[in-house]
């Protein structure tokens, strides 16, 4: 990682925003293909980032930093590809695998099950703290030489021409490069930048986030259960703890980060019950406010979104990464060997390749914040056989990228 500002530099590809989307896609490409000159520009600095790791609800930016106390439910085809791509090898022993998820509805029907041994795996998924991941991206990007990292910076003016896109910075700095690829998170500034029209939709709930501890073994039993003010899901992690995202009103976010820590695990205890058992102790709180933003194209010009700035979606069934993960592998195999990473073969194939995974999986989220209240039990048994199937899907269904791309590459390579 060369941690310069030079001014007028071009690159082969330049990616907005360093978080888990950005910073795991520099990786791919770098080990993909070694060849590529890559920029990364991050707007928050590297100690930014860690004090609002340590203290989220302290962060000062409009978004709070994407390597924070978060813990991301990874589906089985996401560990894969983590694996593939040399990283599951540090996560694996850090990660708590879901071997069952209760899923439930307050006031409602009972209870429904899903373990992992009745989809004959070892594993519905992995429980990971995204903290992990970012240190060993970090770790990882800071010794590579094709790397340039222009941080705290951002992009303040894109220019087309023909064969690259002309890059202004905060700092001062031009750059040019064949290819930006934006993963600014949802309230992207180059998105917009870039001409990509966003529809968006409020869902006036926050999710609130903490760790809990446990005064017993959780046996990796993952909980989700809808009430009427919103979904509650328990996420197993190491050391008898749960992760906790608890959807609430908009308006109740403030008054649960505000109170000491004691009151808050009395009040999720009263909220969620005991079936997952009595909380000890809860840790630090954030809040994130929810809204569905879908940008209305996923490329333009020598320009593609990716993660966040192209799905930014509900937490509810856990999706937004393990989408971005998958973005990532159609990005790898829409480049393959191209020598103009830029060019529209590229952008038209990435495209394909994204474009009817992330309509259904917007549909489906979407479908199940607005329908948590159902009380039909014909709703409630296709929600539950909904997120068994988004754990358990493939990530990109080989014959359908192969009919996309229109030619017969060996995708296994990505
Ligand atoms: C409570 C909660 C629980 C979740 N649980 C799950 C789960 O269980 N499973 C799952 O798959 N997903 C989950 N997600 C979604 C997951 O967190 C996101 O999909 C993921 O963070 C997307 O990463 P990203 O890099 O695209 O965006 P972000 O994490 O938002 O990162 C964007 C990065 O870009 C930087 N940036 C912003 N603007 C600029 C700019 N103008 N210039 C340069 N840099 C900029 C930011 O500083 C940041 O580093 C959850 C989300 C929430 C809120």
């Amino acid at each position: 990682m060369t941690q310069i500002n030079q001014s007028q530099a071009h690159f082969d590809i330049i990616i907005a925003g360093g978080g888990m989307a950005g910073s795991l896609l520099a990786w791919c490409l770098l080990s993909a293909r070694p060849e590529l000159r890559l920029a990364l520009i991050e707007r928050q600095s590297s100690d930014k980032q860690s004090s609002e790791r340590q203290n989220p609800e302290q962060a000062q930016s409009p978004q709070p930093a994407s390597f924070d106390s978060r813990s991301i439910a990874l589906a089985a085809g996401s560990v894969s590809l983590l694996q593939r791509w040399g990283l599951w090898q540090d996560l694996g022993a850090k990660a708590s695998p879901l071997k069952q998820i209760w899923v439930s509805d307050r006031g409602h029907f009972g209870k429904t099950q899903l373990t992992a041994s009745e989809y004959q795996q070892a594993a519905l998924g992995q429980v990971l703290e995204v903290e992990h991941l970012g240190s060993l991206l970090n770790t990882k990007l800071s010794a590579q030489p094709n790397l340039s990292y222009f941080q705290p910076d951002f992009i303040t003016a894109i220019t087309p021409a023909i064969d690259q896109q002309h890059i202004q910075l905060n700092s001062g700095a031009e750059l040019s490069a064949n290819l930006l690829v934006i993963a600014e998170g949802g309230l992207s500034q180059s998105r917009q930048l870039a001409g990509f029209s966003v529809s968006s939709d409020d869902y006036q709930q926050s999710a609130v986030i903490a760790n809990l501890a446990l005064a017993q073994d959780h046996n990796n039993t993952a909980f989700e259960r809808f009430t009427e003010h919103g979904p509650i899901a328990l996420l197993p992690l190491s050391g008898q703890r749960y992760s906790l995202v608890w959807t609430v009103a908009r308006d109740d976010a403030a008054g649960l980060l505000a109170l000491d820590g004691p009151e808050f695990t009395a009040a999720i205890q009263q909220a969620f019950g005991y079936r997952a058992g009595v909380f000890t102790s809860a840790g630090v709180r954030a809040q994130y406010p929810l809204t569905l933003r879908r940008p209305n194209e996923i490329v333009r010009h020598r320009s593609a979104l990716l993660g966040n700035s192209l799905h930014n979606l509900h937490p509810i069934a856990g999706q937004g990464f393990n989408l971005a993960i998958r973005d990532i592998q159609a990005l790898l195999l829409a480049l393959n060997d191209a020598n103009d990473p830029g060019s529209y073969p590229v952008l038209r194939t990435y495209q394909q390749l994204r474009a009817q995974d992330i309509k259904r999986v917007i549909w489906f989220t979407d479908a199940l914040v607005r329908g948590f209240s159902n009380n039909s039990r014909l709703v409630a048994l296709a929600r539950n056989a909904g997120l068994a199937a988004m754990l358990l899907c493939d990530p990109l269904k080989r014959p359908l990228a192969m009919q996309a791309m229109g030619q017969g590459q060996p995708y296994a390579k990505y």
